[in-house]
């Protein structure tokens, strides 16, 4: 696994495609390496198989231009954030040496969202401590934000990604075995691939139309932000 400046940490395969992959884009755009690690195999997806779910992941690497992706097998909806789980995260942070982590938003529908922010952040920390019996040299991230387009929450800012859009939905419609399958699963409980990604776009519109550009994706961060000039800052207050 080679270094990276920033590094993804995710519960499925598609998560990251939806939440963040256009400040993803940007950043690589800004010749800034990623990584991208997905905790499961997506093994209890409504539709497409482990299988097939994998090649799209690996299609979806490349239209973002990450360095690697990594899928590790911590259990599709039975997601904990176990001694076990923080132990063997933490080693993979080691490896990768990320400056930022990007994880998702700590509330969630998805018990697997929210679990993923809570080991995320616990292997950060671990990663850093030198007794830790895992292998590697300590390390810790010295970043750690949370893309936050899953949950209602006030972002902390925003990232334009109006340039990066139309890479982005590539990237997003590398999961097409989401499209695809029966069209009978589609009910309240599983709705269709389509709304999901009406209502994706739409966020990202209004968070955009927000802080004055077409498309923006939004994050939150636990610590506050601080600036050098507050003459120019971004974003008209009135
Ligand atoms: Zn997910």
């Amino acid at each position: 696994m080679e270094n990276v400046d920033i590094l993804t940490i995710a519960a499925h395969p598609d998560d990251i495609e939806l939440t963040c992959a256009g400040t993803l884009i940007k950043m690589v755009d800004k010749g800034y390496s990623v990584g991208i690690l997905d905790l499961t195999q997506g093994e209890m997806g409504t539709r497409g198989t482990p299988e097939i779910r994998a090649a799209e992941a690996e299609a979806a690497c490349k239209a973002i231009g990450a360095k690697w992706r990594e899928r590790l097998n911590f259990g599709d909806s039975r997601l904990t954030a176990s001694i076990e789980n923080r132990f063997a995260l933490a080693e993979k942070i080691r490896e990768a040496r990320p400056r930022t982590v990007v994880l998702p938003y700590w509330e969630a529908r998805h018990p697997d969202h929210y679990t993923a922010a809570t080991l995320g952040y616990e292997a950060c920390y671990a990663a850093g401590l030198k007794q830790l019996p895992v292998g590697g040299q300590p390390h810790r991230p010295k970043k750690i934000i949370y893309a936050s387009m899953y949950w209602e929450v006030k972002p902390s800012f925003f990232v334009d990604v109006t340039a990066q859009w139309e890479r982005k939905l590539a990237a997003i419609n590398c999961f097409n075995s989401q499209f695809s399958g029966d069209l009978r699963d589609i009910t309240e409980l599983y709705p269709a691939w389509g709304k999901l990604l009406d209502r994706i776009a739409t966020q990202c519109k209004y968070f955009g139309h927000l802080m004055g550009v077409e498309y923006a994706e939004p994050f939150v961060v636990k610590e506050s932000m601080a600036v050098d000039d507050i003459v120019d800052l971004p974003v008209a207050s009135v």
